[in-house]
């Protein structure tokens, strides 16, 4: 691992074929002792696959259309067809599509929801396949947590309760009492040894300040930056308390809400994080012991 490590950073700059073989090398010569976090370039959505040391396997979010499935078949050994756990942000499209397929076509351990209850027709979907192959369901709510190892947690830190969030259908950006189903997103910080990922779904600024209490607890060395980039999200004061080294947007090319838009990302420049886009970078991998962290890009 360490050796085709060092090989890909020397071909890092050559040319993109040798670039995906190197990839395929790392992947598939994988000793099981590195965390991979890849986000999926599947246009104007989010799709994060997240492998574990010990091979476990968490599938955040599915994207806005079936790309997911290829993604998998790259990413995953060649007859897998697992996924431990298909974590969904909020049921927007743009996360819920691709996952419908998934939990048709993979063998899915546990579902993790937020609270809201989205009565649109691709959510009902994936909701009623659920229940069909009788997957286990847990409704997220700050302070639980997934435990993958000793060293390798997943802490919930948002939406506050859940439950209780229901929406009408074809409203998929705010349902009754003004909740926008975006800041039901389900937030959590994954922590291996000293390294640290903060994803946040589509959370907006609304719910960032409220994160505020965790404090020094939000400081993260890699943020999937809310809501694509949008200026809604990724607010100063956020930003300044997470600190991030590098941030990731999922994002979509030419997509029509404009994402990510410039004011969310001249914030990202004020605190000094290395931006990486799915729209321009291709698949974005991290790679990392928990002490030492790589990230590569696709393009
Ligand atoms: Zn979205």
């Amino acid at each position: 691992m360490k050796l085709e490590t060092k090989i890909f950073l020397k071909a890092a700059s050559i040319i993109f074929t040798i670039l995906i073989v190197v990839w395929f090398l790392v992947l598939s010569g994988e000793d099981g002792k590195e965390l991979e976090i890849i986000s999926f370039d599947i246009g104007q959505g989010d799709a994060i696959l997240i492998k574990t040391p010990e091979n476990q396997t968490m599938l955040i979010d599915g994207g806005p259309n079936n790309k997911v499935l290829q993604k998998l078949g790259q990413y995953l050994p060649a007859l897998a067809k697992r996924v431990d756990i298909v974590l969904l942000t909020h049921p927007h499209a743009d996360h819920v599509t691709g996952l419908v397929e998934v939990l048709k076509r993979y063998d899915v351990g546990a579902v993790i929801l937020t609270g809201a209850d989205l009565k649109t027709d691709v959510y009902s979907e994936f909701l009623k396949i659920v229940e069909e192959k009788n997957i286990p369901v847990v409704i997220a709510e700050a302070g639980e947590a997934i435990h993958f190892s000793d060293n390798l947690e997943f802490d919930v830190l948002s939406p506050e309760q859940a439950g209780d969030l229901v929406f009408n259908k074809k409203s998929e950006g705010f349902g009754s009492g003004g909740n926008d189903v975006n800041d039901t997103s389900v937030v959590g910080k994954l922590m291996f040894n000293n390294f640290s990922i903060l994803l946040t779904g589509d959370a907006t600024s609304k719910i960032e300040n409220r994160l505020l209490i965790y404090g020094e607890n939000l400081k993260s060395d890699i943020l999937k930056a809310g809501h694509h980039g949008s200026k809604y999200s990724s607010s100063l004061s956020f930003l300044k308390f997470v600190s991030p080294k590098a941030v990731i947007i999922e994002v979509g090319a030419k997509n029509r809400y404009g994402h990510p838009s410039p004011a969310a990302l001249s914030r990202l420049k004020m605190v000094d994080s290395e931006t990486f886009r799915t729209d321009l970078d291709g698949d974005i991998k991290i790679s990392t012991d928990g002490f030492t962290t790589n990230i590569y890009k696709e393009k």
